[in-house]
């Protein structure tokens, strides 16, 4: 059983204007085996939440902690968090000009298990992994991120997901740019992922479309800077029905 405690999080964005507050005291425990769902407003400070647990340079966390099994993360370098168990997507170069996809897999796993997998067992682990996510073997010959439509961004997220196997997945918008069916197989990996390994998960996300796949334990509504409400998947439905006005005071724009 492993658990994650982010503590009365404060972290501010480095703008040109000098730092901005928007993290505004995060308080959130996810143990093994749990699924978590953050859905809030656009510019509520989401994905600043995954940013300073990522470590981004441009986040500052200001006060708080983030524990892994009562480790400080935020002392961590970015490798030590990969290999204390945390993955976030975000902490993975964008693109890799002349770094093929397996490459790139196996040095992850790599400095994820602490020794190089045997590349025979390797090459069958990652063909098994691309199958189930519907990705076609050219992928893997591929540069990294390099060209990657939306979906397929997301289907290697869900791919390291599976090959690396964390304790704790933070996954921010995993949902957008997804149509129906590479919703499903999205939402299948992290199914699997999760039960598989009794991992921990954090899907942060603005819309509940991706809810009708992922079943979560808890939904917390995020909105400025903080956790205002949590609840089962019934607050989910909730949202569906009325949005996040009730948590805002006004209408969102329609986008
Ligand atoms: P969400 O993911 O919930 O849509 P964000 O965390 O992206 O929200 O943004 C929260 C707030 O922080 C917004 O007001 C946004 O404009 C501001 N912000 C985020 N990143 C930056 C940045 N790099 N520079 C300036 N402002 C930023
Ligand atoms: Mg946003
Ligand atoms: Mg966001």
């Amino acid at each position: 059983m492993a658990t994650l405690e982010i503590k009365d999080l404060h972290a501010a964005v480095t703008t040109d204007e000098g730092p901005k507050e928007i993290l505004k005291g995060v308080n959130l425990t996810i143990r093994s085996g749990e699924i978590h769902a953050i859905m809030g407003p656009n510019g509520s400070g989401k994905s600043t939440l995954s940013y300073a647990i990522a470590g981004h340079p441009k986040y500052e966390v200001t006060s708080g902690e983030v524990l892994l099994d009562g480790e400080n993360v935020l002392e961590m370098s970015v490798d030590e968090r990969a290999r204390a168990g945390l993955f976030l997507a975000m902490q993975y170069p964008v693109e890799v000009p002349g770094v093929s996809m397996s490459n790139f897999l196996r040095t992850a796993a790599t400095s994820v298990r602490g020794e190089a997998p045997k590349l025979r067992h390797w090459v069958k682990e990652v063909k098994q992994e691309m199958a189930n996510l519907d990705i076609s073997a050219e992928f893997a010959e591929r540069s990294v991120n390099e060209g990657f439509s939306g979906g397929e961004k997301k289907r290697h997220e869900i791919l390291q997901l599976s090959l690396l196997k964390p304790k704790f997945a933070i996954l921010d918008e995993t949902d957008s740019g997804l149509d129906v069916d590479a919703l499903r197989v999205v939402s299948e990996g992290v199914n699997t992922y999760s039960s598989n390994n009794d991992a921990g998960v954090l899907l942060i996300t603005h819309y509940t479309r991706i809810l009708k796949h992922i079943t979560p334990n808890f939904v917390h509504v995020f909105a400025g800077g903080r956790i205002v409400e949590s609840g089962g998947v019934e607050l989910a439905n909730e949202l569906e029905e009325s949005g996040y006005v009730k948590y805002v005071g006004k209408p969102e724009p329609a986008s």
